[in-house]
C-alpha cells in the first residue's frame, strides 16, 4: 500500500568510504519503472547478489506517494518543477515534499533519477552540460574523476540530450522580453527558477545528476534498462565489487545539446508534420505555421525535440538540439 503521508527511502552502506549515491523512483507517479527498477535492485542487495562494499546508496522508490496514488503524473503538481526548499509558504504537497527530499538531494555526490515517457521508442538520457562537469569522488581512499557524460556512458542509452535548464532559462527570459514582464514577483512561466527539478537542484549543490528516461511508460523492458543503470552506475563507481551487465565501451553514444526552445503563440499555431524527439530537420525546413501563417524555419541542420502540439499558448512548443 502506498502512504502519502511519509516517504520511505532505503540506505546500504559500504564499510568503506565512498561516494554517496541516490536513485530516485516514480517523481512522477505514472511512471512505474523507476519504483519496479529499485525494488529489484534492493532485492539483489538484500539476497547478497549484490554486495556494496564502499560508499551509501539510498533508494527513494516512490518520490511523490501522492502521485503515484492518483497514478497520475503530478499529485497537487508536477514534482520535476519548482525544486527548491519552499521555507514556510507551502502551498502544496509538493512544497511539503520538497521540504523533505531537498536535505536528501543536498547531500549526495551522484543523483540517478528514473522516469519513463509517453511518446518515444528508446531510453534517452538527460544530463547539463557537456563541458567541465568532472568531479573527484573519493572512493577507498583512492581520488576517482567522473563526469555526468562519463557515468553516462555506462547506461543502455545511445542518444543523451543535455543543455535542457540553460536553454529553458533562456527561454523565459525571451518570452518576458516578449510579453514586457520586466520585474519580479514573476508568475510561474515568467520564472527561470521554475525550471529546476531534481537534477538542478542537486547539480546546483554540487552532485552530478543524471534523468534517466527508461523507456515508453507500458514498455517491460524499461524496468531492466534502471535495474543496469542503477548498478552499472554503482559498478563505475566502484561501490559494488563488479560491473554487472556492462554494456559495450565502444558504442557511440550521440549528444544532442539542446540551443532553443520556441513558445506556441496562439491555439492555431500548427506543426508542418508529426514532429517526435531526435527527428532531424533540414536547415530552412518549415517547422510549422503560425495561426496568422508565418512560417517557423529551422535556423540550421538540427533535431527535434520535446515537441508538444497540444502546448498552452504562451508555453513551450519545441525545443532544438544540435549534435555535440
Ligand atoms: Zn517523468
Amino acid at each position: 500500500m502506498i502512504n502519502h503521508l511519509h516517504v520511505e527511502t532505503h540506505s546500504f552502506f559500504g564499510l568503506k568510504p565512498g561516494p554517496n549515491v541516490l536513485v530516485l523512483g516514480r517523481v512522477h507517479g505514472n511512471e512505474y519503472c523507476g519504483t519496479l527498477a529499485i525494488n529489484n535492485v534492493i532485492n539483489l542487495i538484500q539476497n547478497q547478489l549484490v554486495n556494496i562494499t564502499s560508499g551509501k546508496v539510498t533508494f527513494v522508490p516512490i518520490t511523490n506517494p501522492l502521485a503515484a496514488i492518483k497514478g497520475t503524473r503530478n499529485g497537487d503538481r508536477n514534482l520535476n518543477r519548482a525544486f527548491y526548499p519552499k521555507g514556510s509558504s507551502k502551498n502544496d504537497f509538493e512544497d511539503e515534499l520538497n521540504g523533505i527530499l531537498s536535505p536528501i538531494l543536498e547531500e549526495c555526490d551522484v543523483l540517478l533519477d528514473l522516469h519513463s515517457f509517453l511518446n518515444g521508442v528508446k531510453p534517452f538520457a538527460l544530463i547539463g552540460n557537456t563541458a567541465g562537469d568532472e568531479k573527484a569522488i573519493v572512493v577507498n581512499q583512492e581520488k576517482v574523476y567522473t563526469s555526468e557524460s562519463h557515468l553516462v556512458s555506462a547506461l543502455e542509452v545511445d542518444t543523451v540530450i543535455a543543455n535542457w535548464s540553460e536553454t529553458y532559462a533562456r527561454g523565459v527570459k525571451n518570452r518576458r522580453k516578449r510579453d514586457g514582464i520586466l520585474s519580479p514577483p514573476f508568475s510561474l512561466n515568467y520564472d527561470e527558477k521554475y525550471g529546476d527539478g531534481t537534477t538542478e537542484y542537486a547539480r546546483s549543490k554540487g552532485a552530478l545528476a543524471i534523468t534517466l528516461e527508461c523507456g515508453q511508460h507500458e514498455d517491460v523492458s524499461a524496468p531492466r534498462v534502471g535495474v543496469n543503470a542503477i548498478l552499472n552506475i554503482l559498478g563505475c563507481l566502484r561501490m559494488i565489487e563488479e560491473r554487472y551487465n556492462p554494456v559495450a565501451d565502444n558504442r557511440k553514444i550521440s549528444c544532442i545539446s539542446l540551443f532553443d526552445v520556441i513558445d506556441k503563440i496562439s491555439h492555431g499555431d500548427k506543426f508542418t508534420k508529426n514532429w517526435k524527439t531526435f527527428m532531424k530537420i533540414e536547415k530552412n525546413e518549415i517547422i510549422g505555421i503560425s495561426e496568422k501563417g508565418k512560417e517557423v524555419i529551422a535556423p540550421k541542420d538540427c533535431f527535434m525535440v520535446f515537441p508538444n502540439q497540444n502546448a498552452e499558448p504562451g508555453q513551450e512548443w519545441f525545443y532544438l538540439g544540435e549534435q555535440s
